[in-house]
């Protein structure tokens, strides 16, 4: 019989050189960078060092923060010096448009405090633009401080496009006005980075972005601008939206481009609730990386559904219970349990696919369903070990859950000569 051919790797990753974000290394082969932004005003520098604190405490590697006047300027500082007695070492990008060839050179102790500078070249001045990009990438050169070049289509350089709408009607064969607008946000981008070169700034000291908020768009942008160049990537979508919309939205377009091996570092634009917990985007984002199984973060529970063999509320009252114990012991074990993070944990709701999703996890629990003998056999590497009963189960499965935990990943685990 001839078995069907099943590849199971994503394509190469894209070659690219590697840029220095303080120490963080963003491209070539180092692992794919969460970043995020604060939506503090920079300005009240209390409020933004606790944002930024929770953001990297949540995981993020990067916080990019607002920098758009002299009082927020004035304020990096100290917010960066206050992060660091905390012990917080998270490196600061600093979000300029309009007037950073202002506040940069006008705020050398903010320009030598960011760890990189983010300029959009549609907002850096239409008449002046190479006067002013010039003086960012001068400001960026004598800090020794990478750029992130962000085109975004929503503030587009409107003189290049402009351009190149012209050249487009002047064809005989037209293209649509949406695949020049595509094409303007890719040669935006690599032109602006080769105006950074020519005035001096290294190669490997800039990062491209040109975000869209279509996925579909996202994707066609991305293909075309990855064997452009070999600069790192920035994937996100902008303006992502809220919720469920933007989760799903971002975690589409990310996971097409990243599986092609395009993308070095990611950002999910998720719009808060009012008062909403701005870190959610940062697990999205570490989520998205480890469901493509390109980063490991935290412990990974599969559960299924549930269907009509599961009509009380035990099943998913034990789901959740177990994901949150691993949840709260994540803190310490992520200290105290060198690799933890690749844990993989199977709580099923039936005999259907229960034992067999529970061999292929590290540790799982199969409840019997509704109508069967009230009995969860529990599978340790892939081997039936023991079989619980009662009214106790989870505390018993979570006895054996620790106890694995502690064999498999523990001090004493840690192999010596
Ligand atoms: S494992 Fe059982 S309870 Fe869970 S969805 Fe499948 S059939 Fe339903």
């Amino acid at each position: 019989m001839t078995h069907p051919q099943v590849q199971l790797t994503s394509a190469p990753r894209r070659s690219s050189v590697t840029t220095l974000v303080g120490d963080v290394p963003i491209g070539g082969t180092h692992p794919i960078v969460v970043q995020s932004m604060t939506n503090t005003d920079t300005a009240d520098i209390d409020a933004t060092i606790a944002q930024v604190a929770a953001l990297a405490e949540a995981g993020s590697e990067l916080v990019r923060i607002t920098v758009n006047t002299p009082a927020a300027a004035r304020a990096v500082p100290s917010i960066v010096s206050r992060l660091d007695a905390r012990g917080i070492s998270v490196p600061l990008i600093g979000d300029f448009h309009f007037n950073g060839h202002i506040l940069l050179p006008g705020n050398l102790e903010c320009a030598a405090a960011l760890a990189k500078y983010r300029i959009n070249p549609g907002n850096v001045g239409k008449t002046r633009w190479d006067e002013n990009f010039a003086r960012i990438v001068e400001c960026a050169i004598e800090h020794e401080k990478p750029v992130r070049i962000g085109v975004n289509w929503g503030s587009l350089d409107q003189v290049l496009l402009t351009g190149m709408m012209d050249e487009n009607a002047a064809r005989s064969e037209p293209r649509e006005a949406h695949e020049v607008t595509m094409a303007a946000m890719v040669e935006s981008a690599l032109r602006s980075a080769r105006a950074a070169e020519k005035i001096g700034l290294a190669h490997d000291r800039i990062v491209l972005s040109a975000k869209v908020s279509g996925v579909r768009d996202l994707v066609a942008v991305y293909r075309s601008l990855a064997p452009l160049c070999d600069y790192p990537l920035h994937l996100g979508l902008t303006e992502a939206g809220m919720g469920r919309k933007g989760t799903v939205a971002s975690s589409a377009g990310l996971a097409m481009l990243l599986f092609e091996g395009i993308g070095d570092t990611i950002r999910v634009s998720l719009t808060p609730t009012p008062g909403g917990d701005r870190t959610e985007e940062v697990r999205v984002a570490r989520q998205i990386l480890q469901s493509l199984g390109i980063r490991s973060f935290e412990p990974q529970v599969t559960a299924c559904p549930g269907c009509g063999r599961t009509t009380s509320t035990f099943f998913q009252e034990m789901a959740l219970d177990i994901e949150t114990y691993l949840q709260d012991r994540m803190p310490e074990w992520r200290v105290t349990h060198p690799g933890i993070e690749t844990l993989t944990v199977a709580v099923m709701g039936c005999v259907v696919n229960g034992p067999g999703e529970s061999r292929h996890a590290d540790i799982g629990i199969s409840l019997p369903g509704t109508f069967e003998e009230p009995v969860a056999p529990v599978f340790v590497d892939g081997e039936h070990s023991t079989t619980l009963r009662g009214e106790d189960i989870v505390k018993q499965f979570i006895e054996i859950l620790e106890a694995y935990v502690a064999r498999r990943f523990g001090a004493d685990t840690i192999e010596v000569g």
